[in-house]
C-alpha cells in the first residue's frame, strides 16, 4: 500500500460517518422540505446536523449555512458580504496573495464587477500581520478573507488579532478555516470571525458538502437562488446524507482534536527532524521555526542545485512510483506546469516555487509512514540529481 501524504487535500471517509449517512441515503430518502413523514424525518435529522455542527463551532444553529464544500462557502462569503454592504458604500475587499483560489478567484470577479479588491502580499512566511492589515485598512473595506491555516505551507494566522483590526475599521472578517476545522477545537467567539469556511472531505467526511459560519445579525444575499433552503441563504435541495456525514465527522474530529493535534505535533517533528537529517539543499517553505503551523503540514523546496533544477512533477510523479503520494500545493495547482502561487507569493524564485514537495499528515498516518517517505525522497532526489 502506497504511503498516503496529501491529507491537505482530501481524506478518506471515516467508516463510522458513513455508518451515520447511510441509512438517508437508503431507507430516510425523503426530501427534507417534503411535508410527509419521510419529509419531516429528513428535516429532523438536517436541523439536528446544524445543530451538532454549530455547537462544534461555538455557534448557534441559525448561523450555521450548509453548502458544497470550501469553495462554495468562500465564494458565499466574498460575494455575499461584497453585496450586502455595498449600499452603505463599503465597497472594498480585503485579502492576501497567499490564499487559496476559493478566495482569489471570487475577489477577481468582484472586482470586474467593480468593487475593489486589495490583494496584499504576505511576509516571508506567508502571513499577513495585525499591524500590516491595520495600514492597508479604510472604512471603505466591507470584508477581509485571511485562511486560519494556509493549506500549501501550513502557516497559522492570528485570526482574533486579526478580528480585533478589522472590526475597529468596521470591516468583517471572513477566514476560510478548511484545514483547521476538525483538526484543531475552533470556537468562531473566541476566534472573532464573522464568517468562516469549513469543508467535510478534509475531516473524513464525505466529498461535495461544506458550511459556512455566519454570525447571527449578518444577512447574506444567496449565491445559490431558487428555493426558500438554509433560510433563503442557499437555494436546493438539501444534502441530507452529507450534512449528517458533516456533522458526525467534524463531531467525531472535535472530541478527538486534543489526542490528534499532540500525535500529529509528534509526526510533524519527526518529519522535519527526518528531512533536515536526510537532505541537503533543500529549503522549509513551512516556517518551521517562524511562529505557528498547522501540526499536519510539511512544505519543502529544492533550489537549483549546481545550475540544475529539479523538475517538480517529475518529483512528485517518481515518488509516487516508490509508493510515497504527496503534493505540490494545492490539487488544483499540482499537475498545472505553473509554480504555486502561494511559494511564488513568499518571494522564491520560480525554479525553486516549481520544485516543492507538500506532506501532510493523517490520523492515520505512522512514523513508519514518515520515515519511509523520507528515506523515499532522499533516495529520489540523489537519483534526479545525478
Ligand atoms: N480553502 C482551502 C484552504 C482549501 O484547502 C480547500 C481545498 O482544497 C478549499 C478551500 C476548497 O474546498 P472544497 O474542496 O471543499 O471546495
Amino acid at each position: 500500500m502506497a504511503i498516503y501524504l496529501d491529507h491537505a487535500a482530501t481524506t478518506p471517509l471515516d467508516r463510522a460517518v458513513l455508518a451515520a449517512m447511510e441509512p438517508y441515503l437508503l431507507e430516510h430518502f425523503g426530501n427534507a422540505s417534503s411535508v410527509h413523514g419521510r419529509g419531516r424525518q429528513a428535516r429532523v435529522a438536517v436541523e439536528e446536523a446544524r445543530e451538532r455542527v454549530a455547537a462544534a463551532l461555538g455557534a448557534e444553529p441559525s448561523e450555521v449555512v450548509f453548502t458544497s464544500g470550501g469553495t462554495e462557502s468562500d465564494n458565499l462569503a466574498l460575494k455575499g458580504a461584497l453585496r450586502a454592504r455595498a449600499a452603505d458604500g463599503r465597497t472594498r475587499l480585503v485579502t492576501s496573495a497567499a490564499e487559496h483560489e476559493a478566495v482569489l478567484q471570487p475577489a477577481e470577479q468582484l472586482a470586474a464587477e467593480g468593487y475593489e479588491a486589495t490583494v496584499l502580499a504576505p511576509d516571508a512566511h506567508g502571513r499577513i500581520t495585525p499591524d500590516r492589515l491595520d495600514e492597508a485598512l479604510d472604512d471603505r473595506v466591507a470584508l477581509v478573507s485571511l485562511m486560519h491555516a494556509n493549506n500549501e505551507i501550513g502557516t497559522l494566522h492570528d485570526i482574533a488579532a486579526l478580528a480585533d483590526v478589522c472590526h475597529a475599521h468596521g470591516a468583517w472578517l471572513h477566514c476560510d478555516a478548511v484545514q483547521t476545522a476538525g483538526l484543531m477545537a475552533l470556537n468562531v467567539k473566541d476566534l472573532g470571525a464573522d464568517l468562516l469556511s469549513l469543508s467535510a472531505h478534509k475531516l473524513y467526511g464525505p466529498k461535495g458538502v461544506g458550511a459556512l459560519y455566519v454570525r447571527g445579525g449578518i444577512d447574506l444575499p444567496p449565491l445559490v437562488a431558487g428555493g426558500a433552503q438554509e433560510r433563503n441563504r442557499r437555494g436546493g435541495t438539501e444534502n441530507t446524507p452529507g450534512v449528517v456525514g458533516l456533522a458526525e465527522a467534524l463531531t467525531r474530529a472535535v472530541e478527538r482534536a486534543p489526542e490528534r493535534v499532540a500525535r500529529l505535533e509528534s509526526l510533524q517533528q519527526r518529519l522535519v527532524e527526518g528531512l533536515t537529517d536526510a537532505l541537503d539543499h533543500f529549503r522549509f517553505n513551512t516556517p518551521v521555526h517562524h511562529g505557528p503551523v498547522a501540526p499536519h503540514i510539511v512544505n519543502i523546496s529544492f533550489p537549483p542545485h549546481a545550475g540544475q533544477p529539479i523538475d517538480g512533477e517529475m518529483l512528485l510523479l517518481n515518488l509516487d512510483m516508490h509508493g510515497v503520494q504527496a503534493s505540490a500545493g494545492s490539487a488544483c495547482t499540482s499537475g498545472a506546469l505553473e509554480p504555486s502561487h502561494v511559494l511564488t507569493a513568499l518571494g522564491l524564485p520560480r525554479e525553486t516555487a516549481a520544485a516543492a514537495v507538500r506532506f501532510s499528515l493523517g490520523k492515520d498516518t505512522s512514523p513508519e509512514d514518515v520515515d519511509g517517505a523520507v528515506d523515499t525522497l532522499a533516495d529520489t532526489i540523489d537519483r534526479m540529481r545525478r
